[in-house]
C-alpha cells in the first residue's frame, strides 16, 4: 500500500452464461447450449483492467462465504491485485448474474448483488486508511451509494484523486460531485447526469458541459465506436475510436476506466490517459468475454 496504489471500491460478482438458440419466456423452460462461469462485476472488471497494466492494485469489496466468492477472491489474486481488504458476508451469498445469451447475441440479465448491498460506510471505516493514503480512488455504482460517498469524501479530504464511472446510471449528489477528479461515463450516462439526450458528438459536448458546470473538472464521454469526448479544465477534446473488427463490446467500458486510471496514476497529462485506455478498450472489443477479453499492456502500448 503506498501513495501510487490504485484503490478500487466496488462490485464482484460470478457471471453465469448459458447460450440458447432464443431467450426464455416468462413460464417457458427451454435446453440451451454451452454454459460458462465467468468472474464479473464492473469493481472487479476494473481492477483487473488497471492490474494487467502491472498497476499496484486493492480491490474493496464484499462477497459471500460461499464456492464463488472463494473463486473470485483465487482469480483476483493470480491477477495480482491485493485482496487483503476483500470483507467476507455470514449473512448474504455472493454476487451472481444470470445470463441468457441468444443466437444473435443478444442477452437478459438478472443480477442478484447478495453481499455487494452490504457493503456499507462502517465496513470502510475498517479500510479509511487504504483509501485515504492511494493514490487514485476508482468507484463505480454497483454498491451502495452512501458508502460510494463516504469513501469518495474521505479520498478527497485527502487528496486523493476520485474517479467515477456512474455505472448502472443513477443519481449522484452534490456531495459525491464535489469530491471527483474526473467523471467517465457512456453515452446513456451522460444523459442520466446531465439530462441532455446524448447521441452524438454536439449532443455529447454539450451534455459535458452540463456536468462541468457541476463542478467536475475531468468529463469524459465514451461514445463506443464513434470515439471519446472529453472536456478537461472547460477545454474540449475529441479523441477518435481506433478502427477494429467488434465481436464483443462487454467490459469495453470497465476496461476503458481501468486503463485511464493507471495512465493518470502515473502522471500522464489526461489527455494521453485517455489514448492510452482508448486503444486498450478497442483491443478488448475484439475479444468474447469480460474479464477474459481484457488485454495486458504489452499487447496494446
Ligand atoms: P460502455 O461499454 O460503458 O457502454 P462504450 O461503448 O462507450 O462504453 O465503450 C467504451 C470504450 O470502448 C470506447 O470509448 C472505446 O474506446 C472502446 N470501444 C467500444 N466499442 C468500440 C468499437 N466498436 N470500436 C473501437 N473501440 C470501441
Amino acid at each position: 500500500m503506498n501513495n501510487k496504489t490504485i484503490v478500487v471500491l466496488g462490485s464482484s460478482n460470478t457471471d453465469m452464461v448459458i447460450k440458447s438458440p432464443k431467450l426464455p419466456l416468462p413460464g417457458e423452460t427451454i435446453i440451451g447450449g454451452a454454459f460458462f462461469m465467468n468472474q464479473g462485476g464492473k469493481g472487479a472488471n476494473q481492477a483487473v483492467a488497471a492490474a494487467r497494466m502491472g498497476a499496484d492494485v486493492q480491490f474493496i469489496s464484499k462477497i459471500g462465504t460461499d464456492i464463488f466468492g472463494k473463486q473470485s477472491i483465487k482469480g483476483y489474486k493470480d491477477e495480482g491485485i491485493n485482496v487483503d481488504k476483500i470483507f467476507i458476508d455470514e449473512s448474504a451469498p455472493s454476487g451472481i448474474a444470470l445470463i441468457s445469451v441468444d443466437g444473435v447475441g443478444e442477452n437478459s440479465i438478472l443480477v442478484a448483488p447478495g453481499a455487494n448491498s452490504n457493503l456499507l460506510p462502517a465496513d470502510l471505516d475498517k479500510v479509511i486508511e487504504e483509501i485515504k493514503q492511494a493514490g487514485i480512488l476508482l468507484m463505480q455504482l454497483e454498491i451502495p451509494m452512501a458508502s460510494i460517498e463516504y469513501a469518495a469524501e474521505a479520498a478527497f479530504n485527502n487528496n486523493v484523486k476520485v474517479i467515477l464511472n456512474p455505472a448502472p446510471a443513477g443519481k449522484l449528489s452534490r456531495k459525491l460531485i464535489d469530491c471527483l477528479f474526473l467523471i467517465v461515463v457512456n453515452e446513456s450516462e451522460a444523459e442520466y447526469v446531465s439530462g441532455v439526450s446524448v447521441s452524438d458528438e454536439a449532443t455529447a459536448i454539450e451534455a459535458a458541459k452540463k456536468i462541468s458546470d457541476m463542478g467536475v473538472k475531468n468529463i469524459i464521454v465514451t461514445l463506443g465506436s464513434d470515439g471519446v469526448i472529453a472536456m478537461i479544465d472547460r477545454e474540449v477534446f475529441k479523441v477518435p475510436a481506433i478502427k477494429v473488427e467488434a465481436i464483443d463490446t462487454t467490459a469495453a467500458g470497465d476496461t476503458f476506466c481501468g486503463v485511464l486510471s493507471v495512465g493518470i496514476m502515473e502522471g500522464m497529462p489526461v489527455i494521453e490517459a485517455i489514448k492510452l485506455a482508448n486503444k486498450a478498450a478497442a483491443l478488448s472489443v475484439t475479444r468474447m468475454g469480460a474479464q477474459k477479453s481484457i488485454p495486458y499492456r504489452n499487447e496494446f502500448e
